[in-house]
């Protein structure tokens, strides 16, 4: 999964999206990429690899507008290459997205026929076309996005911007994660809270379905049926102590060494130390009731799964299958009723899991 940021700054914004997208790094990408409204106009800077080429880039040619989105991608249309890295753009629209399109080339074939030149082979062009077509047909930003969300099918979330709209990003969520902070007359986009850490706690997660209209002085959230929604505000606690590689030379090594104090302080939670008790919160659910478990997880998380088959079969003596979620979509597993199925997602939103 790699990762979408936007600022809404009070100045040149490059240099901080760049650090945002630095604190999406341990989600892993193959190329990132930049985009500000420069005196009304798109420009965007892009590099294949590593976080620092973009950076060298932006040293030659540097950007300096108020308003811009940030990507790191991991490709799934289209080779790793700088032509096919985010943002994508036309002279009206830039978008950077985070997911898949399923029906990117239906879109695709009736936008080139209309007109609209594809330049990439990914699946996110077809969004930025669809989008600039609504605005060529005379449609605002607004509303154009509104039409295009209707047309998108897929998991998907996205950061979008406008030539000519300083004070205006559009957001939307439909399967990937989005978090929105609140600044001092600044607004954030972000993957995750913890990209948006050095700026602001405050933070609003949009709900599935939910896209959202930014601006500086503030936010508006509408829901799949375009009906206005109030999502809570919270106190997010991804300070920067979270994402610090620390003494570490990678993420990994970091989260590897991390394990024990991650545990206790999870485990915490239902242990009563001090008098050496286990408090289950109430799930309700009657544990004593369940006659058997179905496990579903992918990669590291079916890994932890066949440890909990180890232990639920060991400890509560009850059968427990486990499956790679994406198989377990598509078999018709038995299901019996007074049956548990637990989901594991180390990641927090496995698309097949969900
Ligand atoms: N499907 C898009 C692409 O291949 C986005 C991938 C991503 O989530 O980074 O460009």
């Amino acid at each position: 999964m790699c990762g979408i940021v936007g600022i809404l700054g009070s100045k040149p914004v490059a240099t901080d999206l760049v650090d945002a997208l630095r604190r999406l790094e341990y989600r892993g990408y193959d190329s990132a990429g930049i985009a500000t409204v420069e005196n009304g106009h798109l420009e965007r800077r892009r590099a294949e690899g590593k976080l620092r080429n973009l950076e060298t880039r932006l040293l030659s040619e540097p950007l300096s507008g108020h308003t811009g989105i940030g990507h790191t991608r991991w490709a799934t249309h289209g080779r790793p290459t700088e032509r096919n890295a985010h943002p994508h753009m036309t002279a009206a629209v830039s978008v950077v997205h985070n997911g898949i399109i399923e029906n990117f080339r239906e879109l695709r074939t009736e936008l080139s026929a209309k007109g609209h030149t594809f330049e990439t082979d990914t699946d996110t062009e077809a969004v930025v076309h669809l989008v600039t077509d609504e605005m060529q047909r005379g449609a605002g930003p607004v509303d154009a996005v509104k039409a295009a969300l209707g047309k998108l099918r897929g998991a998907f979330a996205l950061g979008i911007i406008f030539a000519g709209e300083d004070d205006l990003m559009i957001a939307a969520r439909q399967g990937s994660p989005l978090a929105i902070g609140h600044g001092r007359g600044e607004m954030y986009l972000g993957s995750d809270a913890i990209a948006l850490a050095p700026f602001t706690d405050a933070i609003t997660y949009l709900e599935e379905g939910d896209w959202a209209v930014m601006r500086r002085a503030g936010v508006n959230v509408f829901n799949r049926d375009g009906e206005a929604v109030t999502r809570p505000q919270i106190k997010s606690i991804a300070s920067s102590l979270l994402v610090d590689k620390g003494n570490h030379r990678h993420f990994m090594a970091k989260e590897i060494h991390e394990q024990p104090e991650v545990i206790s302080h999870t485990l915490a939670n239902y242990l009563d130390m001090a008098n050496a008790r286990v408090t289950i919160p109430d799930l309700g659910v009657d544990l004593a009731k369940i006659s058997r478990v179905t496990i579903s997880a992918c990669g590291t998380a079916y890994y932890a799964g066949l440890v909990g088959k180890y232990w639920i079969e060991r400890y509560a003596r009850l059968p427990v299958e486990i499956d790679v979620a994406s198989e377990m979509r598509y078999r018709e597993a038995p299901l019996p009723e007074g049956g548990l199925a637990l989901f594991v997602s180390q990641s927090g939103e496995t698309a097949d899991t969900l």
